[in-house]
């Protein structure tokens, strides 16, 4: 993904970044028609496929085990729950399924093939899947890449020098190699941020700078406004003000030209105007369905509404790199393989029980 060659110091986008807004918004709106179809915009689906008991500290967060919120928490879902949901997206516009789960990291367990199933079958209902499962590991990736994951999604939520007032339970460094794993096993990433959580402009404007020393800066980048939540620590947190959401989006777009800019949570605050101007800013994705993970979201039929009046259009999945081919997992495809021999083993036990050789018994000390 390119990034704006005129925006690439912290100077230049802190200006950019306090311009008149409408001319602001002027300059955003011009790059973006340069760069999309301004009437098109992507909708996608979030999808809780495992919720809360995070053992993580995220300030924001109301999934983290250690604050007392409302969060419903539940186990894994089960892969036919997943399809069904799928469908429900898929018909309502959306071209995109992300699905989240609460972990710290990625486990090489059941859950993680359970995963490695979803994202096959989603991916063969023709819909773009992204994951955001925590952090993953280089041979992760590539699992799920090879199950045809075509997003991973991992904020880096803020500056790196902000960072510490949010996160203590891991480094930035942490989600940086995330990230680079993401990246190395072919699979397009999805990084963005939170205003709203005390961070100063210089933080905001250090998001985007940790962007922009990437190789390849991330082809998604989600900008969220923070939803305060009741027993987090951010819950008297202030509601972000409108200018301030689309000033961030539109420099955003302006400084990275190419990426799809997405406007995430805190649309359930905003006016059907207030989201026009994100849109006008450069915003090119909207996450659609009535829960954004755990915080409320406009309904399908809202959005549907909004589409209506501005003339926008959902986006077609793959228009951006084409679809991965799902291939059976080798280690999904052994323990298959194990438990049909097991079943062919005691099937001809029960038919000629004294033919049947004993179980190994171990001794284990
Ligand atoms: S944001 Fe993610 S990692 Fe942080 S507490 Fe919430 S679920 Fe856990």
């Amino acid at each position: 993904m390119k990034v704006n060659p005129a925006y690439t110091t912290k100077e230049a986008i802190l200006e950019l970044h306090n311009t008149p807004l409408l001319e602001l918004m002027y300059k955003a709106a011009t790059v973006h028609r340069e760069n999309h179809d301004p009437n098109e915009v992507q909708m996608s689906s979030l999808l809780s496929i495992k919720t809360g008991g995070c053992p993580e500290d995220c300030g924001y967060c109301p999934q983290a085990a250690r604050y007392h919120t409302d969060v419903d928490t539940h186990k894994l879902m089960n892969v036919d729950t997943v399809i069904e949901q799928a469908k429900n997206a898929k018909a309502n516009g959306s071209s995109r399924l992300c699905m989240g789960a609460a972990w710290r990291n990625i486990r090489d367990n059941r859950d993680f093939d359970n995963v490695i199933e979803m994202v096959q079958a989603v991916n063969n209902l023709d819909m773009e899947v992204c994951c955001t499962l925590g952090m993953m590991t280089d041979k992760q990736a590539e699992r799920l890449k090879n199950a045809g994951l075509f997003a991973y999604n991992h904020n880096l939520d803020t500056s790196e020098d902000y960072y510490d007032d949010i996160i203590s339970t891991r480094e930035y460094q942490d989600r940086l190699n995330t990230i680079n794993n993401a990246k190395n096993a072919g699979i397009s990433v999805c990084s963005g941020g939170i205003i709203g959580m005390g961070e100063s402009v210089e933080d905001r404007i250090g998001l985007l700078l940790s962007y922009i020393k990437m190789e390849e800066p991330p082809a998604s980048i989600p900008i969220n406004a923070l939803v305060p939540v009741e027993g987090t620590p951010m819950e008297e947190q202030k509601p972000v003000e409108i200018w301030d959401m689309v000033r961030m989006i539109a420099t955003t777009r302006i400084v990275f030209p190419e990426a799809i800019v997405r406007l995430s949570a805190g649309r359930t605050s905003m006016s059907k105007e207030g989201q026009a101007l994100c849109f006008m800013a450069g915003a090119s994705s909207i996450f659609a369905g009535d829960k954004l993970l755990t915080t409320p979201n406009p309904e399908f039929n809202e959005d549907q509404e909004l589409f209506e009046i501005l003339g926008l259009r959902p986006k077609a999945p793959f228009k951006e790199g084409s679809r991965p081919e799902s291939k059976p997992d080798t280690i999904i495809e052994e323990k298959k393989k194990k438990a049909a021999e097991r079943e062919k083993q005691l099937a001809e036990a029960r038919k000629n029980p004294k033919k049947a050789k004993p179980r190994r018994v171990v001794n284990v000390k």
